[in-house]
């Protein structure tokens, strides 16, 4: 009998939120400080054999659906051979990507090839003293020419924007006005305490405070059907070619449908982003245990998952924060 990941609220995990790095070229202000960032050594990140080997291995445990993110993709060298690997594999039905925008033209040519399609793009704001703000990069224009040129080749595109008070609020509605010509997603999160610091205040731009605020500008919205697994709850203005969802990262409301499970860059194993690790993968690799041995112990800790992000993140309540470009976002 197939062996599957499956929880013990019966929820089956089949999509991996694989981290590839825990470097970025952006320094976005909700994510991590502005400087001295301590990235792990090279050597304490899972190696493309390791990481292909994980991917495998995981297919084999009903994994269907791979999100590649970091840190920032394609700041690592090798990523592009990597998913030419990973594509090859039957198990995996779908790939998909979570980036800052800042990959070339010929990285964006090579994904199609690859016939990676769907596309998360982080952009904040679409004012470009803003965007400087909240990501300490002054890479607007090519952040925006990606988002164009993306939408151009056939991409699927998705793009996920932090809301919080006092950075980019006035962005909500352009964002929307996006949506009017262009076949978009944008989804709207609510900022999650992962920033790499100890402090963190409950964001007062909950997803019902956005919702108001979108509601207010356009009272004639459509609500859409969202996904079965999705996180974010979807609307779109009619008569507009693309869409908009609102995605309670922080509120959790979603996660009795969760279907995910995260590997870190280092191999440290999640099943719920607020949660504590619950092994370190690469740390069972490197010291020769069995693929079998490894299986086993994955299909446990799936088992003991928490109900919820609010359980998971009780286990953790007195440690800091890690940056979300640590634990792969
Ligand atoms: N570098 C890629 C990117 O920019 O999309 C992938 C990694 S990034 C950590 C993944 C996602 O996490 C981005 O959409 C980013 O906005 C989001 N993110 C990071 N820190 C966050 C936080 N504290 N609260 C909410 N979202 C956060």
């Amino acid at each position: 009998m197939k062996k599957l990941l499956i929880d013990r609220y019966g929820r089956q995990l089949n999509y991996l939120r694989l981290s590839v790095t825990d470097r970025c070229n952006f320094r976005c202000y909700y994510c991590m400080p502005e400087e001295g960032v301590n990235f792990v050594d090279r050597k304490e990140l899972l190696s493309y054999e390791e990481l292909e080997e994980l991917t495998l291995l995981f297919s084999r445990l009903g994994v269907n659906k791979i999100r590649i993110t970091g840190g920032e993709p394609f700041v690592r060298k090798g990523i592009m051979s990597f998913l030419e690997q990973i594509s090859k594999n039957p198990g995996i039905d779908q790939i998909t990507v979570t980036s800052n925008g800042t990959l070339t033209p010929s990285q964006m040519h090579q994904l199609k090839s690859l016939g990676i399609l769907k596309i998360n793009i982080s952009m904040d704001s679409l004012d470009r003293q803003r965007f400087f703000d909240m990501t300490r990069r002054d890479r607007f224009d090519e952040v925006y020419g990606c988002v164009l040129e993306l939408m151009a080749a056939g991409f699927e595109v998705k793009l996920n924007c932090v809301v919080a008070d006092g950075q980019n609020i006035s962005d909500i509605v352009p964002f929307i006005e996006l949506t009017k010509n262009y076949p978009l997603s944008v989804r709207f999160l609510e900022e999650m305490p992962f920033n790499g610091k100890n402090t963190f205040e409950t964001p007062q731009w909950n997803h019902v405070a956005i919702f108001n605020h979108i509601e207010m500008h356009y009272p004639h919205l459509l609500k859409l059907r969202d996904e079965a697994n999705g996180t974010s709850v979807n609307y779109k203005i009619p008569g507009y070619q693309g869409s908009f969802g609102i995605i309670p990262s922080f509120s959790r409301t979603f996660c009795g449908t969760c279907n995910r499970i995260r590997l870190s860059a280092t191999g440290e194993l999640r099943t719920c982003l607020y949660g504590p690790p619950a092994t370190n993968l690469r740390d069972l690799i490197r010291s020769g245990a069995a693929m079998e041995t490894i299986e086993d112990e994955i299909i446990a800790i799936v088992a003991a998952r928490e109900k919820d992000g609010f359980a998971a993140e009780a286990l953790t309540k007195k440690s800091p924060k890690r940056s979300m470009s640590f634990l792969g976002g």
